[in-house]
């Protein structure tokens, strides 16, 4: 339909709506018919689809291969037994990625945005999903626009459009109608569309369509998104591949010495493959998918809702975080408590410079009221409109008597906001903005008094705004700022308190703790911003420094990287200023969290290691380009999200550790076996059915281990840093090997005792061990017996099920005969649990001397 080319008053007439916009009900109605508008997703994989990927490992096709094999050399019951275990194995691995699937999907659709309607008359806020055809959204600076729309006004909207025409450049909009034909889509100026950019000004739209019938929704094939590794998965996938390629070495090594000591080959075959099935470790990528999105998920109950995966992943390493000021650290909570006219200001019309400054609170915003009558719109100017409305020279007339021309939105270079009205047969402008900024228009005025006045307020930590107003008889020829913000006369100065949140302070000092650098990158007063990072601690030190953007701008690039480090607060800055800083920043290798609200903050946002927007102030586009949101905008909550994600990586890690050293046991057992003149202790379904126990519920449970006590008095860890840092790599090796010589001790000892049971002792012992271990390694440091047995309850459920499932093994005599075990006698089992808890005391010991070792200077 060729929206663009008609008049706004046939649109409303054809979706049957009006300026007012739709009502409930027909909203509703609309609704069913129209269906939700959303971009359909890849065709979403079926759960049968999703348990089929399973039986794709590489892995799993090899065990089908050893099933194959057993068949044919008449093993059917070992056939049987693999196949239960290749399916066992599918189940888990389709239960992990199921869940880890259901967490992204919960998140991500906790990170949909919302949409700016007018419905029967009134502003109301709706998820964008609920917008119908004939809608009238409101849309300005900093969002997506939520549907394809014919626009009906517009101020100074511009619109960025690049993911439709390639375009990078924000196209100028209009609402005139088009009257040429055949109009690109890049040309319709008076169109918006679904998923573009406002990077300035304002402007209504009636909805046109919605979800897949959009012009972004035809093309939306070409913007699925891909499933993207983490970092850690990517280096672990890496490693995963360079262990099997050794893994499948030894087992080839394996074979052939087993062929050459005369054992059967077919029987050697099955062997190498159990143990390169047991010891590479293919669940890994899995488990840490799901490790992260539970993580996630907690998160979001202290208000951190992860967009990116990875970021719950890397949250731990952050050394740096540059945080904003309003909102953020402060309340947001603006009160004007003060106001000054300059004794310059000169009267206007009937107007006395009192009654000018009162008139330019009322005109000079963007603040509307709700169905209640309360204000909405940005705290700063809503503190400004409540105070003179509040104020007894107010005169309530204004309201209706000034009817808005032209606008020149706030933007955050600029720091003003300009607004135009018929006066009179003249026109009346009423600027208002940072102090400096306006002073710099209006120059007939003496700054000295003005700078002492602002300084003062500034000292309180206070926001000032100042305005500025002047009349003029005819309209320049374009509106544009630099046309309307010049030759102002200043009136005065409104100061605010926003005072810091309680939490911030707290915050503050945890980051110092935990070796994260706070910094604050403000557009507002330098003095403001230096009272509040005083008073929250940001500053602390007499070396600690301010610097504004001017300054900034002067800066060689030796003078900044030398000061760098010294710089606690940056105001005044400008959006480009922020991203350099964050540049800078991570030049020294330090990985930076940055935070930001506005349109402009987005480059700075993606630049970011760590991206986070706020949930309540920020605008589409800092949430679009973020990893994370504050869904409370409380600086508080970003080092609560740190916490979880160091715990989630510290938990990874012991996963990981725990996986490796039970593989790297089953490896070291069979491998020394023969070397040590024993024959191999454990048939080949028994190397796979402790594969099965310990990679399954045990590996799970990790995910679940609450924080270490330390887990924010320690610094963070290096961005690079390999995962078997800090001493994994050698416990792998040291506490397999010790595994493997408990079994294989425990199998010479019963052999050298004519104790037949020797097999089914081994295999006990192996099971075991693993169990212990895990028990050992919930900390890297502390004992288990202070950090209480029933700390991780998911851990001694797992534990205590697979100790179960190994004694029916042991013990049903169906089980028996398939696993080919024997009853063991009661003393027997207590000897193998008493061995295999060797691992547990061996693992504490190495932890004693690590205590041993800290306390010792
Ligand atoms: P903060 O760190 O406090 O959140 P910010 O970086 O978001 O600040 P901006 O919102 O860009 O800063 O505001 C910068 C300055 O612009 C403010 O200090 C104020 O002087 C001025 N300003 C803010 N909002 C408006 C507005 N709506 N109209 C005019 N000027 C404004």
């Amino acid at each position: 339909m060729n929206y663009h080319g008609q008049s706004t008053s046939k649109i409303y007439q054809e979706l049957n709506t009006s300026k007012q916009g739709l009502d409930s009900t027909e909203a509703e109605k609309r609704k069913t018919q129209y269906g939700p508008n959303e971009l359909v997703q890849k065709k979403k994989i079926s759960i049968f689809r999703l348990f089929l990927h399973q039986f794709k490992d590489v892995m799993i096709l090899i065990l089908l291969v050893a099933a194959v094999i057993s068949f044919i050399v008449g093993d059917s019951k070992d056939t049987i037994v693999i196949l239960i275990i290749v399916f066992l194995n599918a189940i888990i691995g389709f239960v992990q990625e199921y869940r880890a699937e259901k967490a992204m999907e919960a998140l991500k659709k906790m990170s949909s945005l919302n949409a700016t309607l007018r419905r029967a008359g009134t502003i109301v806020q709706v998820p964008a999903t609920e917008v119908v055809p004939g809608d009238i959204v409101i849309i300005e600076a900093g969002m997506l626009v939520p549907a394809d729309l014919r626009l009906i006004q517009t101020h100074v909207l511009k619109i960025e459009e690049a993911s439709l025409t390639g375009e990078s450049h924000a196209v100028t909009k209009s609402s005139d109608k088009i009257t040429s034909e055949n109009v690109p889509l890049g040309d319709r100026l008076n169109m918006a569309y679904k998923s573009t950019t406002i990077t300035n000004g304002r402007g209504e739209g009636i909805v046109v369509a919605t979800g897949m019938n959009t012009e972004i929704g035809r093309i939306a094939q070409l913007l699925q998104e891909d499933k993207v590794k983490t970092p850690l998965q990517k280096r672990l996938a890496d490693f995963a591949r360079k262990l099997s390629f050794a893994v499948i070495g030894i087992c080839i090594a394996l074979f052939i010495a087993g062929w050459l000591r005369g054992e059967q080959p077919i029987q050697m075959l099955l062997t190498a493959i159990s143990v390169a099935v047991a010891a590479i470790p293919e669940a890994l990528p899995a488990v840490i998918t799901i490790a992260l999105a539970l993580g996630a998920k907690r998160m979001v109950r202290q208000n951190a809702l992860i967009r990116k995966l990875p970021a719950a992943e890397t949250l731990g390493t952050v050394s740096y975080i540059c945080t904003d000021k309003t909102g953020t650290i402060t309340q947001n909570k603006m009160t004007v408590n003060d106001c000054w006219v300059s004794p310059e200001a000169k009267a206007i019309d009937d107007y006395s410079p009192e009654q000018l400054m009162l008139l330019g609170m009322e005109l000079n915003h963007d603040v509307t009221t709700d169905e209640n009558n309360e204000l909405v719109g940005d705290p700063t100017e809503t503190a400004l409109v409540d105070y003179t409305r509040k104020n007894n020279n107010y005169n309530p007339q204004w309201r209706t008597d000034f009817k808005r021309a032209y606008e020149l939105p706030f933007d955050s270079d600029r720091k003003r906001m300009t607004t135009v009205y018929p006066f009179n047969g003249k026109w009346l402008v009423v600027t208002k903005g940072a102090v400096e900024r306006l002073l710099s228009i209006c120059p007939a005025n003496k700054t000295e008094v003005i700078n002492a006045k602002t300084e003062q307020f500034a000292q309180e930590g206070k926001r000032v705004l100042a305005y500025a107003i002047k009349e003029i008889s005819e309209l320049p020829q374009q509106i544009t700022a630099e046309n309307f913000e010049k030759g102002l006369s200043f009136i005065g100065l409104a100061a605010m308190i926003d005072p810091p949140r309680a939490e911030s302070i707290q915050a503050i000092t945890d980051c110092h703790a935990a070796g994260i650098t706070v910094i604050m990158l403000t557009g507002d007063h330098p003095i403001t911003a230096k009272a509040i990072a005083t008073e929250t601690g940001i500053l602390q030190d007499a070396t600690d420094m301010v610097v504004t953007g001017t300054q900034l701008a002067k800066f060689t690039d030796q003078e900044f990287q030398d000061k760098l480090d010294s710089i606690k607060v940056f105001a005044r800055v400008s959006p480009e200023q922020k991203l350099n800083i964050v540049k800078a920043l991570q030049n020294k290798n330090h990985f930076v969290a940055v935070t930001g609200d506005g349109v402009n903050d987005a480059p700075a946002l993606k630049r970011a290691d760590i991206g986070v927007a706020m949930g309540i102030t920020g605008t589409d586009v800092s949430k679009e380009a973020a990893d994370m949101i504050l869904l409370d905008d409380n600086f508080a909550t970003i080092i609560l999200a740190v916490r979880e994600g160091r715990r989630i990586f510290d938990n990874i890690r012991k996963f990981v550790k725990y996986i490796l050293t039970g593989n790297s046991g089953e490896i070291w057992t069979i491998f020394l076996a023969p070397l040590l003149g024993l024959p191999i202790p454990l048939i080949p379904i028994q190397i796979l059915w402790v594969n099965l126990i310990s990679d399954g519920l045990p590996a799970l449970a990790f995910a679940a281990e609450p924080a270490e006590e330390n887990i924010l008095k320690r610094p963070p860890r290096k961005n690079n840093e390999s995962i078997f840092a800090g001493g994994i790599a050698t416990h792998i090796l040291w506490v397999g090997l010790l595994m493997g010589l408990v079994c294989l001790g425990t199998q010479a000892w019963a052999i050298h005792n004519e104790n037949s049971k020797w097999a089914t002792m081994v295999f006990t012992v192996l099971s075991l061990s693993q169990m212990g271990h895990a028990l050992a390694i919930r900390s890297d440091i502390k004992s288990l017996f202070t950090m209480g047995i029933f700390g991780n309850k998911q851990l001694i459920f797992a534990v205590l099920v697979t100790l179960g499932l190994q004694l029916a093994v042991i013990y049903m005599p169906f089980l028996q005969s398939v696993f080919r075990t024997q009853n063991l006698t009661l003393s027997e089992l207590a000897l193998c649990l008493g061995l295999s808890s060797i691992i547990f005391w061996s693992v504490e010991t190495e932890k004693w001397i690590k205590r041993l070792k800290k306390q010792s200077p």
